[in-house]
């Protein structure tokens, strides 16, 4: 499947990325903007500052690009002078005067949504709805630093300076392997159980992570690409499956007596994807899908005699960061991989083309 879609990038957000004016600072920091389709550059932008006393200012260490940045790169999403990036790791340099979890020099990750960890909805685990929540995309992390919000609900340290074998590992928990982690945990991945992965994008291979790591039995990847496949199967699939439409899901029921998978995570987010995966989802199945969707209808008379359960939308990454950054930590999991192509920031306007190629799978963007 295409990848390009399977993650976090929102529409609306886009639309309110904030606009820098240019300014006249002494101290300019280097910050990924977008002009329009096609048109990716490196400027010099004013430094955050402290705003808020909740506030802290991180210089950040590694950034990346999200399939979901394509989509204004390609005219689909409207784009005027924009900064870019959500993705984020690295250090606090200043921190505001009611920040307490963290201090000046933690390694910290933070997810793609500024949450403050305390409200109802964020304490029932689904921080990327917080009440008080904004996405980093209107803060732009493909930047040397950045001002975050909430800082105390928003980031988390690591246990202590990562090993810079760590780093990118620790950058994909900040959405691709937070968001795969949630498509498996909604579709219930889990011992006994067969998965499938409807796209073999970075979130979709992270899913098949998460599958394993949760115990799945089976895993099943969905991907036409030798090089992904190939990905797909060191991070635990058992089983390719190459077609897509209606000949995946014949596929997908062959292979499971056929009745369909019992859990089914959805990475891709178009039409053709979200009806592969809830037809490949057996009855009484789980259905997770986090691929942003664009476009895409569905028929309340499907999904009525489908009898799935279906759970999914931006993934709440926070609640996952501790695990996450520990398993990371200990070593356990290898997330980092799927990164296949690392630039310099100054270089971003090549890391978006390739990308936009299908060059790459997901390129790492070092500050
Ligand atoms: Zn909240």
């Amino acid at each position: 499947m295409g990848q390009e879609h399977g993650c976090c990038g929102f529409q609306d957000a886009a639309r309110h990325r904030r606009r820098y004016v240019q300014s006249k600072e002494k101290h300019p920091m280097r910050q990924v903007v977008m002009y329009a389709p096609g048109d990716v550059r490196v400027e010099e932008r004013e430094d955050p500052k402290i705003i808020e006393s909740t506030d802290a200012i991180i210089r950040v260490t590694a950034t990346c690009i999200c399939g979901s940045d394509l989509w204004p790169y390609r005219g689909i999403e409207a784009v005027n002078d924009q900064v870019m990036g959500h993705e984020y790791v690295g250090v606090v340099e200043e921190i505001g005067s009611e920040v307490k979890n963290l201090k000046v020099g933690d390694f910290v990750v933070g997810s793609f949504v500024i949450s403050d960890n305390t409200c109802e909805i964020c304490r029932s685990g689904y921080q990327s709805k917080c009440v008080h929540g904004t996405f980093v995309s209107t803060i732009g992390t493909q930047s040397q630093k950045a001002r975050i919000p909430l800082a105390d609900g928003t980031l988390v340290s690591t246990p202590g300076q990562p090993d810079p074998e760590l780093i990118p590992s620790l950058l994909a928990a900040s959405d691709v392997l937070g968001t795969g982690w949630f498509g498996a945990v909604a579709a219930e991945a889990g011992p006994g159980k067969t998965v499938a992965v409807v796209g073999d994008g970075a979130v979709g291979l992270m899913a098949v992570l998460a599958a394993k790591q949760l115990g799945a039995e089976r895993i099943i990847a969905m991907s036409r690409h030798p090089e992904r496949q190939e990905l797909a199967r060191f991070y635990g699939a058992t089983d390719i499956v190459e077609e897509r439409g209606d000949e995946g899901v014949a596929r997908i029921k062959e292979l499971t007596n056929g009745l369909g998978a019992h859990s089914v995570i959805e990475a891709v987010g178009t039409q053709e994807s979200i009806m592969q995966a809830i037809r490949s989802t057996r009855p009484g199945g789980h259905l997770g899908f986090v691929g942003v969707t664009h476009g895409v209808e569905l028929l309340g008379l499907e999904l009525f005699f489908a009898e799935i359960h279906l759970h999914g939308g931006p993934a709440p990454v926070r609640r996952f960061l501790p695990d996450l950054i520990q398993l990371i930590w200990d070593r356990k999991i290898d997330p980092g991989k799927v990164f296949d192509l690392a630039l310099p920031l100054d270089q971003a306007a090549e890391g978006y083309k390739a990308m936009d190629e299908r060059r790459a799978i997901k390129v790492l963007l070092t500050v």
